[in-house]
């Protein structure tokens, strides 16, 4: 799993800006998910979803501010109790200390909070020590090393949990001079005015064109740019960044898959590459994600397993974060948990979608307005062919900012006539009845999946 790497920065899902050759090499040896989505589109939030199979709401982890409580069970620690040799290497960011270290693992080392791309420092049980070199790099390094170690007559369950390709996109030495002499194409939303569609896109601040930092930079913008020519330069200097950080984790899945070709263990073991939720490339002429709109809420998600899954594969029916544990457990025929809430993707793994697969998704985002990207908290329905948005209004989702109270707002798209999203026809009396079903859906998902409705929802 890596942060914050977008499907749409990968070329077997057909990128424009990039090629991963190792990530493409696991999407030919195994199924592509197309409609793989999170179900709260932001980092620590995701990871619990992930480790549990269990919604936000449920396990308690809505924000970035509330740390994950482990005792709750997860896939890692079931296996682990039925033989499995477990380990974490790399980003946790689910709190740290006591109830909140990592668990269910025989060995693990993680990153503070975000950690460092250059000399991080890490977390072990015993206490805390740097590591010279370059993160992406010592967590594969961490990885290979624990996979030569562990006894091989048991099976394993190894998480290596890259930071890249999260903020400030640093790269490593052997990919910082990638794409200096060239362009990288824009995205056709980069220039959004943000019409058409609610307050909340407009008031999100994560514009490439205004809130970049410094830090994010890393250089001073050139004098004498137009507003157009500067927007075409920051992108550049973001993307380009991004992409080298991606560049580096697409060498380390590589050198991964070499090892578990070289150890025999390919055709017996399941490798998953996934990321906690997707991100804005420069699409609406945002960095960043959160919101529920695409690119956002997108996850990539490849699976190789040569004994079950056809090799060079692609699934487009709608999986979901919470259906991850499940479906470890299934493959390993370790029993799973009445609490959790996603289903087993094994049949769809097998080639065949199940008739009472899901036909929508619910998505919540809970922090409301915080500090740094002001994206207010919204809830929605997504199926194949629309999403249905509401922005609830209420100040609630991160400590000290629950007063902060806007006008309720709704959103929805017909994502076969405007698959970018750029207008919203909630109140087109020729979605009237669109509208209305997307509502009743709304509804009944949340109720369920346990959540309770704000108080400015009203059924028609
Ligand atoms: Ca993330």
């Amino acid at each position: 799993m890596s942060d914050d790497h977008a499907s749409h920065a990968i070329s077997a899902y057909g990128s424009t800006i990039n090629q991963t050759p190792h990530l493409d090499r696991l999407a030919d040896g195994g199924v592509r998910f197309d409609n793989a989505f999170c179900t709260n589109s932001i980092c620590t939030p995701s990871r619990a979803s992930i480790l549990t199979g269990t919604y936000n709401h449920v396990n308690g982890v809505t924000t970035l501010a509330t740390p994950f409580d482990t005792r709750q069970p997860s896939f890692p620690g079931l296996l682990a109790e039925q033989g499995y040799q477990t380990a974490l290497f790399g980003k946790w960011h689910l709190g740290h200390g006591g109830l909140h270290d990592p668990r269910g693992f025989d060995e693990w080392a993680v990153f503070p909070d975000q950690g460092d791309y250059h000399d991080p420092e890490m977390i072990h049980p015993d206490g805390r020590r740097v590591h010279r070199g370059y993160a992406t790099d010592i967590v594969t390094d961490m990885s290979l090393d624990w996979l030569e170690r562990r006894d091989p007559a048991r099976p394993f369950c190894l998480l290596v949990h890259h930071k890249a390709p999260h903020r400030p996109w640093e790269p490593d030495a052997a990919h910082a001079d990638m794409y200096t002499d060239v362009d990288i194409p824009e995205p056709p939303t980069l220039r959004d005015d943000y019409s058409g569609r609610s307050e909340a896109a407009a008031a999100a601040t994560m514009r490439i064109d205004r809130d970049l930092k410094p830090d994010d930079l890393k250089e001073p913008v050139p004098e004498g740019l137009s507003a157009d020519e500067e927007l075409s330069w920051r992108y550049q200097r973001y993307i380009k960044d991004y992409l080298r950080c991606v560049a580096s984790i697409d060498d380390n899945v590589g050198r991964l898959l070499d090892r578990l070709d070289a150890a025999g263990l390919s055709d017996d073991t399941l490798v998953v590459y996934t990321s906690d939720q997707g991100f804005f490339l420069g699409d609406h002429g945002w960095y960043d994600k959160r919101f529920m709109y695409e690119e956002s809420l997108r996850m990539p998600l490849l699976m190789r397993y040569p004994r079950v899954i056809q090799p060079g594969s692609s699934c487009d029916a709608m999986v979901l974060n919470v259906d991850f544990a499940q479906t470890f457990l299934d493959l390993a025929r370790v029993p799973e948990l009445p609490t959790m809430q996603g289903r087993s993707l094994t049949p769809l793994l097998q080639g065949n979608v199940p008739d009472d697969w899901r036909t929508s998704m619910y998505y919540r985002y809970w922090m409301h307005d915080d500090f740094f990207h002001h994206v207010r908290a919204h809830y929605g329905v997504r199926t194949h062919r629309y999403k249905l948005i509401h922005y609830y209004g209420e100040g609630f989702g991160l400590p000290g900012n629950t007063d902060r109270t806007f006008e309720p707002e709704w959103e929805l798209f017909d994502l076969e006539h405007d698959p970018m999203e750029l207008n919203s026809v909630h109140d087109d009396p020729a979605y009237a009845s669109v509208r209305r079903d997307l509502e009743r859906e709304l509804d009944r998902l949340q109720r369920e999946v346990g959540d309770q409705p704000a108080a400015s929802l009203t059924v028609s």
